[in-house]
């Protein structure tokens, strides 16, 4: 990679074995928490975070050890070496990327501004933030689904 790439990286994260790195330009656009099934599942969280980049600000490295794995419109991504899952795209969110929040490499500088599918939440997961909670999606879709 290029040095001036390197200068441009104000974001940064990876994997846990560190075979996947990643890095953004330009600053989130989104940053939620989203509770729904399909992400606990995912994640094997009982509630998943996201960090929002457009895709065009986020260049990932080693990206041939992570496998895609996805069920149109939705595809998410993992380290193929350590499972470590990375990222979440929709079909239907052209140019953005959601990059899991644990993957970034300081986790504390994304606080999440909003609760997606708290209709979906586990009845003992309590989080007293303050937050907007949305019965459904933070991002809305042409077709209204998750
Ligand atoms: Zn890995
Ligand atoms: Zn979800």
């Amino acid at each position: 990679m290029s040095a001036a790439a390197e200068t441009n990286a104000i974001h940064t994260g990876g994997c846990r074995c560190g075979a996947v790195r990643f890095e953004a330009k330009a600053d989130p656009v989104h940053v939620s928490y989203c509770h729904c099934g399909d992400c606990r599942r995912a994640s094997g969280a009982p509630v998943s975070a996201f960090v929002g980049f457009r895709a065009d600000d986020v260049t990932f490295r080693e990206t041939q050890s992570a496998s895609r794995f996805g069920v149109s419109p939705i595809t998410r991504t993992f380290c193929g070496i350590c499972g470590s899952p990375l990222t979440y795209t929709d079909a239907r969110l052209e140019g953005q990327v959601y990059l899991v929040l644990g993957a970034m490499d300081e986790p504390q500088n994304y606080p999440p501004s909003v609760h997606g599918y708290v209709s979906e939440q586990l009845p003992f997961f309590h989080i007293d933030d303050g937050l907007p909670r949305r019965e459904t999606t933070t991002v809305p879709r042409p077709e209204g689904a998750r």
